[in-house]
């Protein structure tokens, strides 16, 4: 097994351990990897929260009315919440 060792930009032999270390400059190669992968997922799961309220040109008047519902049901609880806020924090001063 071969990894690529963004440090210094070499491959590397690994035998497939958390603790496998590159053999140019011994810099952890699963670590790497690891949090490189961890960041694509959030960024994905970001992303797709995101697109998940976003209207389409393909979506039927059911899904443009639901999105639209989505969308002002979480503007309408942010304006609760910090309504709430308000009321708790403004009571105090
Ligand atoms: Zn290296």
């Amino acid at each position: 097994m071969e990894a690529f060792c963004k440090q210094c930009k070499q491959w590397s032999k690994r035998s497939g351990l958390d603790t496998d270390r590159c053999e140019h400059c011994s810099t952890l190669l699963e670590a790497e990897r690891l949090s490189y992968q961890k960041e694509k997922e959030q960024i994905k799961l970001q992303s797709e929260a995101e697109s998940l309220l976003l209207i389409r040109e393909g979506d039927s008047e059911r899904k443009r009315k639901l999105k639209k519902a989505a969308v002002w049901a979480r503007v309408i609880f942010l304006l609760l919440v910090l309504a709430v806020m308000l009321v708790v924090f403004g009571s105090h001063g």
